[in-house]
């Protein structure tokens, strides 16, 4: 039987953090991954033959910059592609607004809307990037927990209340209704354009339980606007190669550093040996020990299915966290670029190179929302749309494209039938969704991919479909994620940590958690006590 220091359940993006951060310290790391490739919902797979299809994320933006200097992903292959225009909103009156890097050049699209929202678009991008300059230290911090109260708490929540004090009162003030508001009541206290709040809204919704004017929806909204990967605050980017290209680098950087990594390896069993962790069994039988184990998979899965009898309270709060996904992904071969009728013309376009978001007014999403509340697809979809092979030309053969769109709302659980057997129609509604925007769309679809919210639990293995692996909302965030009490990275079982998007500060391409958790390991690593109580 081999034994290792470490053995990490899953390698998704967090999971290959993690390892090269433990590799790089002289563990010895093995990473086992139930998929027959690593990187998790961060991967570009070869779906037909000659185009490569970010399969699941497919944006980068969150990816912390330290992340990217420690493990030298540049020198792996990881190069980042800015997007710029940020958004291209087309409208069903045939108007379209583009939202563009510079802000004086987003200030005279706006103006077309609204003057008054023009000149206040430049004071709200400054709040949002005065608030992530106040977030994103804590970002890479494990948080303070109030719950437990050891010195160190006290003093990293003084440190924050202290920084806190250094905002502007009125940043405050909005900051921290930020937290609980709706990304409508958000956007209200701002702007009065219809169009633009649409636009900015959508940031609100991505995989959240939600519309619009669902509370907790600012957070979200912020959540998307932090992140400085693509060299700007809020700005995102394609991957060059896609998104694979980020979790290839990672393990490289891991393999570097002499950690094994395993694919077709799925964990059946963490192994709980005297209240401690002591190894895992695969799927086929085979038992590995290790001093660590450190679950990539989210919350649920960790602690539910894969740790023999964890009950009480803890259990309890794993149990009631939010996993029912809203998400659906369609990913397409296009043998040219559709004309849209808000902004006409064949060739490759501005319109093309942005992100495009269908879903024109604020009630438009929410109603979208209403259906999934009821156990329906949304009847009119609210889509966000990419064409990475406007910037990539490795992606496609010559002339053609690879398309993402991901759909809200498809909820996890309906009301009645079964995704298997309404995927296809429900895509076909998606791609009528569009062509009302682009007509010829529908003629340039030469091969589809669809992912329910189904398909992304068995395919990816997140619970519920659910994309962040647990809701992003103010009850799960910081000292409360993935519970209170244990935003730590460590569980009460002694020597299990958790490393992935249900850990503080949660979902997204970010690399946030497994850096974190990586820290947390080697503290107790090096006070030789991964197997000691609290
Ligand atoms: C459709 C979709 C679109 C998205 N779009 C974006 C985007 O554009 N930009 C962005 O920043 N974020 C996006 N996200 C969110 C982002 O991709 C995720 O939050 C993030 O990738 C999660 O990373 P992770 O490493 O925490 O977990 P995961 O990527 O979920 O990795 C967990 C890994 O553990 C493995 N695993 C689970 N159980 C076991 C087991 N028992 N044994 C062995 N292995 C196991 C899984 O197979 C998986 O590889 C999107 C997500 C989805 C699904």
């Amino acid at each position: 039987m081999t034994s290792y220091d470490a053995v990490i359940v899953g390698a998704g993006h967090n999971g290959l953090v993690t390892a090269a951060y433990l590799a790089r310290a002289g563990l010895r790391v093995l990473v086992l991954e139930r998929r027959h490739i690593v990187g998790g919902a961060c991967v570009t797979e070869e779906l037909w033959p000659g185009y490569k299809i970010s399969t699941a994320a497919y944006l980068c933006g969150l990816l912390q910059a330290p992340i990217i200097h420690d493990l030298e992903l540049k020198r792996f292959g990881y190069e980042i592609l800015p997007k710029d225009p940020a958004f291209f909103s087309p409208f069903p009156d045939g108007r379209a607004l583009f939202v563009w890097q510079d802000n004086a050049r987003t200030a005279v699209e706006i103006s077309r809307f609204s003057p008054k929202d023009a000149r206040r678009y430049p004071e709200y991008e400054a709040f949002l990037e005065r608030l992530a300059e106040f977030v994103e230290p804590w970002l890479l911090r494990s948080p303070p927990d109030p719950v437990r109260r050891r010195a160190g708490d006290v003093l990293g929540l003084a440190r924050m209340g202290w920084q806190a004090m250094r905002l502007p009162a009125s940043d405050f003030v909005r900051a921290f209704r930020m937290a609980t508001q709706s990304a409508r009541d958000f956007l209200d206290g701002w702007f009065e354009s219809p169009e633009l709040k649409a636009s900015l809204a959508t940031d609100g919704v991505i995989g959240a339980r939600g519309g619009p004017s669902t509370p907790g929806t600012a957070y979200v909204l912020f959540h998307h606007c932090m992140g400085q990967a693509a060299g700007k605050r809020g700005l995102w980017g394609f991957v060059r190669g896609g998104m694979g290209m980020i979790t290839q680098a990672l393990a490289e950087a891991a393999r570097r550093h002499s950690a094994q990594i395993r694919t077709d390896a799925e964990v059946a069993q963490i192994l709980v040996r005297d209240g401690a962790a002591a190894g895992v069994v695969l799927a086929g039988g085979e038992e590995i020990t290790s001093r660590v184990v450190i679950s990539n998979a989210d919350p649920k899965h960790t602690l539910l299915d894969l740790v023999p009898s964890l009950d009480g309270d803890f259990r309890r709060e794993i149990e009631t966290i939010h996993t029912e996904g809203v998400a659906m992904k369609i990913n397409l071969a296009l043998d040219g670029l559709p004309e849209f009728r808000a902004a006409p013309g064949r060739g490759e376009g501005p319109q093309h190179r942005a992100t495009i978001h269908i879903g024109p007014t604020m009630e438009y999403i929410d109603r979208a929302w209403d259906d999934a509340k009821a156990g329906r697809p949304s009847t009119e979809p609210f889509l966000e749309v990419t064409i990475p092979s406007t910037y990539d030309s490795t992606l496609a053969p010559p002339g053609k494209h690879v398309m993402n769109i991901f759909v809200q709302y498809a909820p996890y659980r309906l009301a009645a039938g079964s995704w298997d057997t309404l995927k296809e129609t429900y895509a076909d509604r998606v791609i009528d969704t569009l062509s009302e925007y682009a007509p010829d769309f529908p003629r340039r679809i030469l091969h589809r991919h669809i992912l329910s919210p189904v398909d992304l639990e068995r395919e990816f293995g997140l619970t519920g479909g659910d994309i962040f692996h647990g809701g992003m909302t103010l009850d799960r965030l910081f000292f409360m994620r993935p519970a209170p009490g244990w935003a730590d990275y460590r569980t009460p079982v002694r020597a299990l940590y958790l490393c992935g998007s249900g850990t503080h500060p949660g979902g997204g391409v970010m690399g946030a958690p497994g850096h974190n958790a990586a820290r947390e390991v080697l503290n107790d690593w090096r006070h030789a006590r991964p197997r000691v109580s609290r």
